[in-house]
């Protein structure tokens, strides 16, 4: 059988053994309804208040302001919706033009209900910085929603800048981390963000659980109406199994951040160095400052898709950075937001690497890519 190589990292992760250990109780035994008030409830409910703790030491919060939800796109919509719809006078919202859809379609329903959003480009490197943010803001904004790392280019935003910045002028801030934590290390008091959107499956736990953190006293509608559950905010019974997956999953690369940097990193260079020694040509997207791992190249005159297929009749996983997802063959918007010439744009790959590649993995893209591109 041919080998799978998976190299698309920043679109799902492979499960943690631990978290999958960790869970399985809680789908098999321990099944109680942990809202119930029966002791056969006390050690979901108990499960839950752990994971919770867990969760919030990870990233330096308290554990009341870890509210969980079904994943990145519902912390998305939360955030942006929740903030928007507390604003009786319809206070402004800024985002960037090239988050992730969950930010994008989410700004795009509260702006059909009245509440206007501003979009901010990004520079050429994929970075929003503080000088772009001033051009936007004013006193009556109320939130500024910018992305930790773009989950195509990989660029990193200078957060805890911006984040100061529209505190300056009396704004809440949100960032949608999906693609950096568990990755880089994540402070919610030194960043000074007042909302985080993470999921769970982008650092190896379950898929469809995340959270969103909401600083204490940020106002915000619930999400969700119904049961008590999550303080009230968002309703409906715990994803127990799921929700002990992604502390279990946040912990273990949380404990191991530094050697998996170091392993991604390496195994970054030896890419970008095999590739430029096979004499291929390409542009890098997403300037120096990138999340380790997440590689946005671009190959003049070429056909990302075909090289996708190519990639795939090998054995090998990768995405198109043209594509916003497989059923569209548009140029990606983060392509169009950063100015891709489209020769370039149409011939995008993104190889996103993570914890479990190998260097024999790097070695079969490389001599994939000179089959394709040579
Ligand atoms: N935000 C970013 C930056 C992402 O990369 C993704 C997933 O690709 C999401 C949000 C959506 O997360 P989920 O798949 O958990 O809904």
């Amino acid at each position: 059988m041919k080998r799978l190589i998976y190299a698309d990292n920043a679109a799902t992760t492979q499960l943690d053994i631990e978290a999958f250990e960790a869970m399985k109780p809680y789908l098999l035994q321990e099944y109680g309804n942990a809202s119930q008030p029966y002791s056969f409830a006390r050690q979901p409910k108990k499960a839950i208040q752990e994971a919770r703790e867990t969760i919030a030491s990870c990233i330096g919060a308290l554990p009341e302001e870890i509210y969980f939800t079904s994943g990145g796109t519902e912390s998305d919509n939360w955030a942006i919706k929740g903030a928007a719809f507390c604003s009786h006078d319809h206070r402004a919202t800024i985002t960037t033009a090239f988050e992730h859809h969950a930010v994008l379609h989410a700004c795009e329903a509260i702006e059909l209900l009245g509440y206007p959003v501003a979009y901010m480009w990004p520079d050429g490197n994929g970075i929003v910085s503080p000088e772009i943010l001033e051009h936007y803001i004013t006193d009556n904004t109320l939130l500024v929603s910018v992305m930790f790392a773009n989950n195509e280019i990989g660029s990193i935003q200078p957060i805890k800048e911006l984040c100061r910045l529209a505190h300056s002028h009396g704004a809440l801030f949100h960032t949608d981390a999906v693609q950096a934590i568990g990755h880089v290390n994540i402070d919610v008091n030194e960043l000074g963000v007042d909302m985080l959107s993470a999921s769970a499956h982008k650092f190896n736990g379950a898929k469809g659980v995340g959270f969103l953190y909401i600083r204490k006293g940020t106002p915000i509608t619930p999400y969700a109406d119904g049961g008590a559950q999550e303080h009230g905010l968002r309703a409906g019974t715990e994803n127990v199994a799921g929700i002990v997956s992604m502390a279990t999953a946040l912990r273990v690369n949380i404990e191991r951040l530094n050697v998996n940097q170091e392993h991604v990193i390496s195994l970054e260079r030896m890419l970008l160095s095999n590739i430029n020694r096979s004499g291929i040509h390409y542009i890098r997207n997403g300037g120096g400052h990138t999340l380790p791992g997440i590689i946005s190249l671009s190959f003049d005159g070429k056909d990302g898709e075909s090289i996708l297929h190519r990639m795939d009749l090998m054995g090998i996983c990768i995405s198109t950075g043209s594509a916003c997802d497989s059923r569209d063959t548009e140029i990606s918007h983060v392509l169009r937001a950063i100015r891709i010439p489209e020769n370039l744009a149409k011939g995008t790959i993104r190889i996103s690497l993570g914890k479990h590649n190998t260097t024999d993995d790097v070695e079969a893209i490389v001599s994939a890519l000179k089959k394709i591109l040579l």
